[in-house]
């Protein structure tokens, strides 16, 4: 049986990890189906306990953009190991990689390490709060920036996959200072503002959705939160933990020009390993401890392996013309999925920014959560079925985004194309 060793795996890891898993949705619950074990990954490829092999556009939702394994990335890690795994005291490396963030992102004046992006985004506000003296924050329906109290109302991700967007476990006298907004919707989040008049600290958002599908910003939206943010003494909070270094070395501010106060990272900076990092104005920085009063610490942060990891995955997405390598593997992947949705009986929009991307299942143009929702979520599962047996590894979720490497071949993008036709076309019916 093709699935049997993970299975196998996967009886067992039930009986002592909650739901099997470490993250919900790698337990393939909303697809039906059990999950596939991992044996190792190169390139852009992936390979299950079974010994089966598959395209990978998950890459570790997001951080693989160079592919898995990358000479360089595997060097950097293993000589940082050689020379101790951690010391919980400065390294020059720290310093390293925020030079290189700071030539990404001029926006950020200064910026703080930390080893995930759930710490990255959960400091940023605690920041924000502390540095406007508000207490309330806005975020948007179906963006997810991790699972910090305040930010699990109304969440995309596995929040949204499993119909739990607000969190059991999240006091309601919590959640009460979280303010939820329609995407895309500019005029609704006026309204929110002069309706919660110098209460907002900050509004916190993903520039481009990614975590329910792919979901771009609105001519003007950004801009018109940037307006908004400025007039009201709100600070604006860019999640780009999943966008940095991904859609541009400079990400989604970079791509359309609007800069945040304060901006999250994570993924690609860590190059695999864990790592976040939260960054901004040189004023807001400063309020941080130790020159300041806003506690925010961590044993782990600024890891000698993961900075390293970090430095070498950044240097190479400095090479000339990287990003543009990344945007025609996924023109071309665009071009092809789009043919053979073309004659399928099936409703698909394609939706994509760079190297990230996402196949709804509905007719409709998706702005919005909302619209994100209106998915055929039975039917993605079969179609996700199906291009796992045909050796194809995406999101198990409607709600996520798929991911392009600059490892993926010509050769992987067409069987990709082939696998999805016959997947669409087992649909029928
Ligand atoms: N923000 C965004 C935009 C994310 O996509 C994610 C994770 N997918 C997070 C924050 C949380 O990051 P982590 O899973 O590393 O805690």
């Amino acid at each position: 049986m093709r699935y049997q060793k993970s299975q196998e795996l996967f009886a067992q890891a039930q009986k002592i990890i909650p739901g099997g898993v470490n993250s919900p949705v790698r337990a393939f619950k909303s697809v039906g189906t059990q999950p596939i074990f991992i044996e190792r990954a190169a390139g852009s490829k992936i390979y299950d306990v079974d010994g089966n092999e598959y395209i990978d556009y998950v890459g570790s939702w997001g951080p693989m953009i160079l592919g898995h394994c990358h000479p360089k990335v595997v060097e950097a890690i293993q000589q940082a190991a050689t020379k101790g795994a951690s010391f919980g005291a400065p390294t020059a490396l720290e310093t390293e990689l925020a030079e290189l963030v700071n030539q990404a992102y001029p926006n950020i004046e200064k910026v703080r390490m930390v080893s995930s992006g759930t710490e990255a985004t959960m400091s940023a506000i605690r920041l924000a709060r502390g540095f406007t003296g508000r207490d309330k924050i806005l975020k948007f329906d179906g963006c997810y920036h991790g699972h910090a109290d305040s930010l699990l109302v109304k969440a995309g991700s596995g929040a949204a996959t499993f119909g739990v967007p607000t969190s059991p476990g999240v006091p309601a006298d919590f959640a009460k200072y979280t303010l939820t907004a329609t995407y895309n919707d500019l005029a609704e989040v006026q309204q929110m503002v002069a309706a919660n008049k110098e209460e907002i600290a900050c509004i916190i958002l993903e520039p481009i959705a990614g975590n329910m599908g792919c979901v771009p910003p609105r001519p003007g939206f950004l801009e018109g939160l940037r307006k908004l943010c400025d007039a009201e003494g709100i600070l604006l909070i860019m999640d780009e933990v999943m966008t940095g270094f991904r859609v541009a070395f400079g990400g989604a501010q970079e791509r359309y020009g609007v800069r945040g106060d304060l901006v999250c990272l994570g993924k690609i900076i860590g190059g695999g390993l864990p790592v976040g990092a939260f960054g901004g104005r040189r004023d807001i920085m400063d309020v941080l401890s130790p020159l300041g009063g806003v506690y925010q610490a961590g044993t782990l942060s600024g890891n000698p392996l993961a900075m390293s990891a970090g430095i070498a995955t950044l240097k190479l997405l400095q090479a000339e013309g990287f990003y543009q390598q990344i945007e025609e593997k996924s023109a071309y992947l665009e071009k092809g999925l789009q043919q053979v949705c073309a004659t399928q009986p099936v409703a698909t929009r394609w939706q994509r920014v760079g190297g990230m991307f996402c196949t709804y299942f509905t007719d409709r143009e998706v702005f919005s959560f909302a619209d994100a929702a209106t998915s055929d979520t039975e039917a993605f599962g079969r179609f996700f079925r199906s291009m796992l047996d045909e050796g194809i590894n995406l999101a198990p979720s409607q709600f996520e985004a798929g991911f392009m490497s600059v490892a993926h071949s010509r050769e992987d993008l067409d069987k990709t194309i082939a696998a999805a036709d016959k997947s669409f076309a087992s649909l029928k019916g």
